[in-house]
């Protein structure tokens, strides 16, 4: 089976792709626009703009079960997906990149499942799942991806810290100073709004994913205000730095380690 590669993302990787062929996906969840097709060495990849084409859509409302239900029928099996993340971590600067090895999930709002008790599912490897279904989800994130990203960052001498607790809210507000206390003191080491429950879908959908977070502030109350111009600003200072590291992980070769995503 080919192995077909994706990145969800957003500004930061726009440019890899700009004269990529555009492709559509009509998927039961809706119509997905605007995915970016290029082939690489005979190896077909794609990039899907989270947030819409320009950027428009808000977190709490984009429209995630389409999203990965198109890469699953483009035939994905490896996601890398990006965030802009603000750190609760005083050890963890703005313009670091976090590679996270758990998720808490604090939103409130959000469809988090294919498996509605009626949905199946049907793989290319001829399994398939219907009904209520209970996944592991021990590692959230898939392990072999989580390791190509950390030496794709350490390989252009950025600064990556190797593993994290991702908390993922709602949105699209920036969190109150009580709440980021909180988050700390559960044990968080960066908080967005955009990993849940992206992570979650593509391990019922099989596919392998994991995170490059790009730290752009840090939580509330532990600077100045938040804003989301100082959020797109950092993420444009790191633009060619997350260019070198897509470059990276493509011309790396398959790692010999296990997961167990698709299991
Ligand atoms: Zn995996």
């Amino acid at each position: 089976m080919q192995d077909k590669i994706a990145i969800i993302g957003g500004s930061g990787v726009y440019g890899l792709f700009r004269k990529a062929k555009k492709v559509s996906v009509k998927t039961p969840y809706g119509k997905v626009d605007n995915i970016s097709k290029v082939k690489h060495k005979n190896q077909e990849m794609f990039f899907l703009p989270r947030h819409g084409p320009k950027h428009s859509v808000p977190p709490h409302l984009i429209n995630y079960r389409a999203n990965l239900y198109a890469l699953y029928e483009l035939g994905v099996s490896r996601i890398f997906a990006t965030n802009a993340v603000g750190s609760i971590d005083t050890s963890i600067n703005p313009g670091d990149f976090v590679i996270p090895d758990q998720i808490i999930d604090m939103t409130k709002h959000r469809p988090l499942t294919y498996y509605d008790g009626q949905t199946k599912i049907n793989f290319s490897d001829g399994t398939s799942r219907q009904g209520v279904v209970h996944l592991d989800y021990t590692n959230p994130y898939c392990p072999k991806l989580r390791t190509q990203y950390i030496k794709a960052v350490e390989e252009i001498g950025g600064m990556v810290h190797t593993k994290g607790v991702h908390i993922c809210a709602d949105g699209p507000r920036f969190e109150t100073p009580a709440e980021i206390i909180m988050y700390q003191k559960m044990g968080g080491t960066v908080v967005g709004m955009t990993t849940i429950p992206e992570a979650i879908l593509a391990r019922e959908l099989k596919m392998c994913y994991a995170t490059l977070c790009l730290i752009t502030n840090y939580g509330a109350g532990m600077q100045e205000k938040i804003t989301h111009e100082e959020v797109v600003r950092l993420f444009k200072e790191k633009t060619d730095t997350i260019k070198e590291i897509m470059k990276n992980i493509v011309a790396q070769k398959m790692l010999d380690i296990k997961c167990d995503c698709k299991d």
